[in-house]
């Protein structure tokens, strides 16, 4: 028998049940009310999932409420220039996400008559579609009986188990504990768990539906440390690259900005080299334009 742990999978397996009823009850009493959880519409759930992949739920919420206004279909997307866009993402950050999704409802369109498809291989020849972001559409929309494991989830499933896990055996581990009954509700409720009781620093296990089957129960060392992804800090915003390239997109969603001033703009005025460093890098990404010195959003000159 294989530990995928401290607990056996066979162990773990034969308490999905009692474990599973009282997660997914636990999660039709206490679900967050987020507005992609009120449709299973194919493209609504992918943006989210795009948009949620870098940026926090309190400033996806509205940016998504705006954004189902302004492209309620692929086809809507593919009519927009891919600088309307690049200027509504600007507060969301990591641009690239918008350049990937624009190409994405082309090639929805192109290749799939608009219609999001559903499968795990044809969502991850999306761009910019991990097989994370596709496990999401594939339960969230069309609630296909799939684990969606992101760092949180990850972290649970570990402190559950009672020992590290690698991403691979946190997904077997969900796959094979997901109920065919309700994949949806089973994955929202364990995300809500791991980000609002299951949490990193201060777990609250005695308000746990999950108490009764876990391994640790926040006592001693903590068995997530040194699962793939937990414990890795985000790095500093301030004085980025990143930084420096959201000012700049920001600039450039207001106008046009020459090429001499870039620097300034991205508050590098000291550091001529790592503002071309970083202006090559987004064009290189597709994200801006150049034309006689000036530097322009995403297509303005298609
Ligand atoms: S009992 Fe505590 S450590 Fe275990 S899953 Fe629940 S909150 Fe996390």
């Amino acid at each position: 028998m294989v530990n995928i742990s401290g607990k056996t999978r066979d162990s773990l397996i034969s308490e999905r049940d009692a474990f599973n009823e009282a997660l997914v009850g636990w999660g039709s009493r206490s679900l967050r009310d987020l507005p992609w959880r009120s449709t299973r519409n194919p493209w609504r759930v992918l943006v989210s999932e795009v948009m949620l992949q870098q940026t926090p739920v309190r400033r996806v919420e509205p940016k998504y409420l705006e954004f189902v206004e302004l492209w309620p279909t692929p086809e809507n997307l593919t009519q927009a220039q891919l600088s309307d866009l690049l200027k509504f993402w600007v507060g969301l950050g990591y641009p690239r996400r918008a350049r990937n999704l624009y190409d994405a409802a082309h090639q929805i369109v192109n290749v799939h008559d608009g219609a999001v498809p559903s499968s795990l291989s044809q969502l991850m020849e999306l761009p910019g579609v991990g097989p994370y972001t596709a496990r999401a559409v594939m339960v969230f929309a069309f609630e296909l009986q799939v684990g969606v494991v992101d760092t949180n989830v990850g972290r649970l499933l570990a402190r559950w188990c009672g020992g590290p896990l690698q991403p691979k055996a946190a997904q077997e581990l969900a796959d094979d504990l997901v109920p065919a009954g309700d994949p949806w509700l089973w994955n929202q409720a364990l995300f809500d768990l791991a980000a609002s009781i299951c949490t990193k620093r201060d777990p609250q296990c005695t308000q746990c539906p999950a108490e009764a089957w876990c391994s640790w129960r926040g006592a001693g060392q903590d068995p997530a440390d040194g699962s793939a992804g937990v414990g890795k800090k985000q790095s500093r915003f301030h004085g980025s690259d990143r930084q420096a390239r959201g000012k700049l997109m920001k600039g450039l969603s207001e106008g046009p900005v020459r090429v001499a001033e870039a620097s300034a703009v991205m508050g590098l005025s000291d550091d001529p080299n790592r503002c071309a460093r970083l202006v090559d890098d987004l064009l290189s990404e597709g994200l801006l334009t150049i034309k006689d010195e000036v530097l322009l959003l995403g297509d303005l000159l298609q």
